[in-house]
């Protein structure tokens, strides 16, 4: 089965309300599910490309994106996801990588590819299109083996790589989200005494804001094809802005959102600032990093009526592979979530052995989520995989008794300082409980004495390096404190997912790693 025979079923949703898209040429457009079918059959009528050829979407998020995605599935291609953020520069290398046998731009990337020399084809989907043929029928059927999509990591640690995603893997990470809704409502129903069916009927319709990248895992996965699989609503903002979603929210009545922390709290401030009405939204999700606990209260505060879950997962493994949600997250606050049904986790000690409850060890991760490789690495993804089909995550953590992760660092933020282990997650972790401090990023330099020292860079007013570092020596071992700390006036840089780039940081704060 594929992906593209879910997609078709979405089409018995008819007259539905699909996808709202504001400002644009267009200005605002609102698409049923039979609009966006039937646009996506036109399209696919002019694309010319064939079973397992791989086409570049490079868009700023927007109906035509989702549109394009749809054709491409419909005619067994393998969606390539540009980030739509970068350079000329960094689009013709993304492009010159995949060598995709057809781009499909929004006008200022067609513009910027062949401003840069891009000579192959590209279909510029401002314009409109030229004849009138489509493609009728369900599409072509790939193999659950096929390759479906390609999607590029954040770069947080380093280069991004692209994942290679198969339709079993995106299908499957599909499922283990909806499995968890599942057992959410049964759970909820229960509590209500009322059966599941009853308790549905009662909920308004799903509207879902779309805050993500569309070519980052989680834009694609819960912000688009999680929705429009179930008959929900899309409203897509082209990127975040906490004004506009705290807007959107409340004119659409948006009942769930899939967040990072960075975005929660900008959410809670503006919200604050302008009192604004978020009754609407039952659902919020958060991933791709620790969400502190001070901001799940702040959170709650805000929406009282929302059920707040956590995720944790990667590109690698098509979406979260740890979920909670609900009362079922309240119960381990601290966690990242409990392992879904579809997935196998192991924790491996340092040397090779299986950790037990509470051991902490990296994070090795067996399912059918799991993408087949990183496209054109193959010395990249030899040294992901195990020989027996484990993948290595590059995260440090643990699992307890109720099966529930949790994320002590990436492996490669642990700096050894004199010796000693110190987790880069924990020491911000303690920063970021400082009432001046807004952000926090630490990371190691070379050190003659300690092979490695700490620094750190702060956001932050009216605060001096001393008291920065006896804040951490006064709640956490003293060799964890920071050896220096800069400050920064400026928001800390971020990479398209919202994560603050320590590679930039470094090149920002040279004189940290000056001499000792
Ligand atoms: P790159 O692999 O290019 O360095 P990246 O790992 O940030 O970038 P993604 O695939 O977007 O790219 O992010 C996955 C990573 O995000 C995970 O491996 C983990 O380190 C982190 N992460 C995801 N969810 C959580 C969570 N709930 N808590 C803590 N960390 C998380
Ligand atoms: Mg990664």
């Amino acid at each position: 089965s594929d992906l593209n025979q879910l997609i078709e079923s979405a089409r018995r949703f008819r007259d539905q309300a699909c996808v709202v898209d504001f400002d644009g040429p267009q200005g605002e457009r609102r698409l049923s599910f039979a609009d966006m079918f039937a646009w996506r059959d036109r399209l696919a009528g002019h694309l010319g490309i064939g079973r397992g050829d791989r086409v570049a979407i490079c868009m700023r998020n927007r109906a035509e994106w989702i549109a394009a995605f749809m054709a491409v599935m419909k005619l067994g291609g393998v969606a390539v996801l540009l980030n739509s953020r970068g350079s000329a520069g960094d689009l013709l290398s993304m492009v010159d990588e995949v060598t995709p046998s057809l781009v499909l731009a929004d006008a200022e990337r067609a513009a910027l590819l062949r401003e840069a020399g891009y000579d192959g084809r590209l279909l510029d989907m401002s314009e409109p299109l030229e004849d009138r043929s489509t493609v009728e029928g369900d599409g072509l059927i790939a193999r659950p083996d096929d390759p479906c999509a390609i999607l590029f990591t954040s770069g947080t640690t380093g280069r991004v790589k692209g994942a290679v995603l198969s339709h079993r893997s995106l299908i499957t990470g599909l499922l283990g989200t909806q499995l968890t809704g599942a057992m959410v409502l049964h759970n909820l129903a229960r509590e209500y005494g009322m059966p599941v069916e009853a308790l549905a009927l009662k909920l308004p319709p799903q509207a879902s804001l779309l805050v993500s990248p569309l070519f980052h895992i989680s834009g694609l996965g819960s912000g688009f094809l999680a929705p429009l699989l179930s008959g929900g609503k899309i409203v897509i903002m082209r990127r975040w802005n906490a004004e506009e979603a705290v807007s959107l929210i409340e004119r659409e009545r948006v009942t769930q959102l899939s967040t990072v922390p960075t975005m929660l709290w900008d959410m809670v401030h503006r919200a604050r600032t302008v009192e604004a009405d978020l009754s609407s939204v039952r659902n919020i999700g958060s991933g791709g990093q620790a969400l502190p606990l001070n901001l799940l209260e702040a959170v709650q505060a805000l929406c009282p009526h929302a059920m707040i879950g956590v995720g944790y997962g990667m590109t690698e493994t098509s979406g979260a592979i740890a979920q909670a949600v609900g009362a079922d997250f309240l119960r381990a606050k601290a966690s990242a979530g409990r392992v879904l049904p579809l997935v196998d986790v192991r924790i491996e000690g340092p040397s090779g052995n299986v950790c037990g409850v509470n051991e902490t060890g990296e994070i090795l991760v067996r399912s059918a989520m799991l993408m087949t490789g990183y496209w054109n690495r193959p010395d990249d993804t030899a040294k992901s995989f195990t020989a027996d089909g484990w993948l290595r995550t590059g995260d440090i953590g643990y699992q307890d008794e109720d099966g529930y992760i949790y994320i002590v660092d990436r492996a490669k933020d642990m700096v050894i300082s004199g010796g000693e282990n110190i987790y880069c997650a924990e020491v911000e972790r303690v920063l970021s409980e400082m009432p001046q401090v807004t952000e926090c990023a630490t990371f190691g330099i070379p050190d003659d004495r300690l092979g490695e020292a700490l620094v750190a860079v702060v956001q932050a007013e009216g605060l001096d390096e001393l008291s920065v570092i006896q804040w951490v020596a006064g709640r956490l071992a003293p060799y964890k404190a920071p050896t220096r700390v800069a400050f920064s006036r400026d928001p800390l840089p971020r990479n398209h997912a919202e994560k603050i780039n320590k590679i930039a940081l470094r090149a920002l704060w040279p004189e940290l790693a000056g001499k000792n």
